[in-house]
């Protein structure tokens, strides 16, 4: 069963050893054992619904508070201290498309808003209900899970937008295909919230971006259906699908997406380089994507995210084994690891093996080929489990993430990271900062920052703790011509930036696009942008 107020299943929990608790100690203090609110009592807490009785959805308190909140900080804290105070008051499960338009027609009809729920895995504030003033459902796409259609020929498939990365993929794999979007949210995320908020995997090199592998598919909007016929490529004017992609629930709901998969790869593996020092990586890093070497995967952490995956990965034996072993080559503390993958045929991972390699082999690296990136494999969806463990410890810990040119991306690396330092200062509280470049492109690579900081048993000093943090590195991200987001998408929490990126003409369409489909402002209101803004205080136009 899922968790209610945290990551994941209820049956599974990480393995976070002493080791692992007394390295963050020692780096940040001692945590603070803080009591979750009990279930119980947040139920108590669920006001009367305001929709009448329908038998297309519920107004049980217990689904009411399953899907209140996504997984943000705000979120967790929210749940987890049980100060969360605004609820949904209903929720649908629809399991065929007549439903979703019978809701629809209903929602105009009474006036009440609706936010499409995927996998409610957003850790932005997406699903969220920011304003209580016109009653709200949930619309959980999870009963519309299956694989609608399969032409083996082209290679594709349509499903039902609400199959989760699992269903998805086991779907697939009994014909021998695979689709490949693997956020590290896999095992709870959804197609259709992948398109929504425009999610990234780690194998989009060989798979492709969401945007990419999009075909096209069905919206239900309040103004009638909105059909993307799945053209593999069309110049007939604008595309369509880039106003679904991205569109936070804003537009419509997405039921059915038409997507391009592959056929099972005859290799795939991935690996580990060690690296002296972050220049010598990041060099690397930088020839091998010039070079376009066909890899899957390919990230480069720097020695804190190093030092911290190896400390948390509670194996101790093999971590202290492998530190040993990388001092004798002569990887001290400055070490950095880079991993990445290689999917395809044999003959082809033989040659970008020996290619990663010899890049690798001038700037120092050391190919690890059998541990590490076997390790990385297995507990990819696993480690987001860890926040829990943290959590429990005392221990809030959330990730941001941006995009820069690679002129810019070190300097603004470690800008950020100062910034989140230091944002704590005046509490003289100090953090763990780590990140890695997770998403390459030839002009640029993708930052991806986790923090980690003490909470306190106050609920309000806790929120004000990662509002300073959060704002603090949001500011060095925009100032810096950053986009607020490279894969984590809008919400709410993204929402004051994004006009800074749009301009004033630039938002005035998007709403005015949207509005379009939804005149009444019946979807997902707060989300993207705020009703009623008019956005001109933070134009950059
Ligand atoms: C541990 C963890 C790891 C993560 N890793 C990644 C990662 O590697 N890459 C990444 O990109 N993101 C990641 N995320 C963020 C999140 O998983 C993604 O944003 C994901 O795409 C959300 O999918 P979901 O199905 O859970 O959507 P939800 O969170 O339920 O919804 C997200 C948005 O999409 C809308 N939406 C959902 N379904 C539909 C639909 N059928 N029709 C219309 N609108 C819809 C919602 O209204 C909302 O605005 C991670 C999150 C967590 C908690």
């Amino acid at each position: 069963m899922k968790r209610w107020n945290g990551w994941g299943r209820t049956d599974y929990e990480y393995h976070f050893a002493d080791s692992s608790k007394a390295f963050v100690e020692k780096n940040v203090g001692k945590g603070e054992i803080i009591p979750d609110a009990t279930l119980e009592s947040v139920l108590k807490k669920v006001p009367k619904s305001r929709l009448p009785d329908h038998a297309l959805y519920t107004s049980d308190a217990e689904s009411r508070v399953r899907h209140a909140r996504g997984q943000s900080s705000p979120d967790w804290i929210a749940m987890r201290y049980g100060t969360v105070d605004h609820f949904p008051d209903a929720v649908a499960m629809p399991a065929q498309k007549e439903d979703i338009e019978t809701i629809l027609n209903l929602a105009k009809k009474e006036h009440f808003n609706i936010i499409p729920y995927g996998g409610g895995t957003s850790v932005v504030g997406h699903i969220n209900v920011e304003n209580n003033d016109s009653p709200t459902l949930i619309m959980d796409l999870s009963a519309y899970n299956r694989l609608l259609h399969l032409d083996e020929i082209s290679n594709t498939a349509t499903f039902g937008a609400g199959v989760r990365g699992p269903d998805m993929e086991d779907a697939l794999k009994r014909h021998g295909f695979r689709f490949g979007h693997y956020p590290q949210s896999h095992e709870f995320s959804t197609l259709g919230g992948w398109i929504a908020s425009r999610s990234v995997g780690t194998q989009c090199y060989y798979y492709g971006r969401i945007e990419q592998l999009f075909l096209g598919g069905l919206m239900h909007t309040p103004q009638g259906n909105l059909e993307m016929l799945p053209f593999s490529a069309s110049a007939a004017g604008p595309d369509l699908r880039q106003f679904a992609l991205g569109s936070e629930g804003r537009m419509g709901i997405i039921s059915e997406a038409t997507v391009r998969i592959s056929p099972i790869p005859e290799f795939e593996h991935f690996y580990a380089i060690f690296y002296p020092d972050w220049a010598s990586g990041f060099a690397a890093l930088h020839e091998m994507v010039q070079s376009r070497l066909d890899v899957s995967m390919l990230r480069l952490l720097d020695k804190f995210e190093t030092e911290t995956t190896l400390q948390l990965s509670g194996k101790d034996k093999l971590v202290n084994l492998a530190d040993k072993g990388l001092r004798l080559i002569g990887m001290g503390e400055e070490r950095c690891m880079m991993l990445f993958g290689i999917t395809g045929t044999s003959a082809g991972a033989r040659a970008t093996l020996h290619q990663m390699q010899h890049v690798a082999h001038r700037y120092h690296g050391f190919l690890e080929k059998s541990f590490v990136g076997k390790m990385w494999f297995a507990s990819r969806f696993t480690t987001p489990y860890l926040r829990n463990n943290l959590w429990e410890c005392g221990f809030a810990m959330d990730t941001l993430e941006s995009v820069f040119p690679w002129s810019k991306i070190a300097a603004v690396k470690d800008e950020v990271e100062t910034a989140l330092f230091n944002g704590l200062q005046d509490e003289n509280e100090r953090l763990i900062v780590f990140s890695h470049l997770s998403h390459m492109y030839t002009d640029g690579a993708s930052l991806y920052v986790t923090y980690l900081f003490r909470r306190t048993a106050d609920a309000d000093q806790t929120l004000a703790r990662w509002k300073k943090l959060k704002k603090a590195a949001s500011e060095v991200i925009v100032k810096n011509h950053g986009t607020i987001s490279h894969q984590h998408g809008v919400g709410m929490d993204h929402r004051p930036y994004l006009p800074l990126e749009k301009g004033v003409l630039g938002m005035q369409s998007i709403r005015n696009f949207y509005s379009t489909f939804d005149p009444q402002g019946l979807m997902n209101p707060g989300k993207l942008y705020k009703d009623g803004d008019n956005d001109s205080r933070k134009s950059n136009s």
